[in-house]
């Protein structure tokens, strides 16, 4: 069973800076025009308000400006860069920026992550335990496909899972969730189901001691 202590989002912080109180180019790296793009893995571009363009590599400290490169100093563009990803305008190191795959909310995963891409509040891990909403059995998750329900046929009912009865207030859109009862999940000849990632709800692990 996974650990369900996993990290949530970031959160979002609101930047209110006190430029009296800043050096010189921490006060630029605030109010100076520049463009920051992320390039993959550690390193951003930045536009500069001079027109030149530089590459931080934000693991490792550098700039290739002539601040860090010649005098050696934490230039404003690193400053820059490491403002951008504190109020999540860019990704930070080793992220994309993706729309979460079941509510649709913008978050970072890693670059080299399959999809479906999912946010901390969705994402779930293979062997994570969660309850049915509809009637409350305890399902482990098999595999979080990213496949639509409206896409996902039910054999047995020659339907999908989208149009399956017990299925119908959760959106057509919803993608996949296939689980096991936690009951045959014991017997290790657990049939899996196919449900709408919605209908499944989170545990942290509580719901499993039986008052
Ligand atoms: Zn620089
Ligand atoms: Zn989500």
């Amino acid at each position: 069973m996974s650990d369900s202590n996993t990290p949530s989002t970031y959160r979002k912080s609101a930047l209110a800076p006190d430029l009296r109180e800043m050096p010189d180019r921490t006060v630029r790296a605030w109010v100076e025009r520049m463009a920051v793009r992320h390039l993959g893995g550690a390193d951003y571009a930045v536009d500069s308000q001079s027109g030149a363009t530089y590459v931080v590599d934000a693991r490792e400290g550098t700039c290739t400006c002539p601040d860090a490169t010649i005098r050696d100093e934490t230039c404003k563009h690193q400053r820059r860069v490491a403002l951008e990803i504190t109020s999540r305008r860019v990704p930070p190191p080793g992220k994309r920026r993706v729309d979460c795959a079941a509510c649709g909310t913008e978050t970072f995963v890693p670059e080299t992550s399959d999809p479906p891409a999912l946010c901390g509040a969705c994402r779930l891990e293979p062997g994570d335990v969660v309850l049915d909403r509809e009637t409350g059995d305890r399902l482990v998750v098999v595999v979080v496909t990213g496949r639509r329900a409206d896409e996902v046929p039910v054999e047995a009912a020659d339907t999908t899972v989208a149009d399956y009865p017990t299925n119908e207030g959760y959106p057509t859109d919803d993608i996949v969730v296939e689980v096991s009862y936690l009951t045959d999940a014991a017997t290790g000849r657990a049939r899996t189901y196919s449900f709408p990632h919605s209908r499944l709800q989170r545990t942290d692990g509580a719901e499993l001691v039986d008052a």
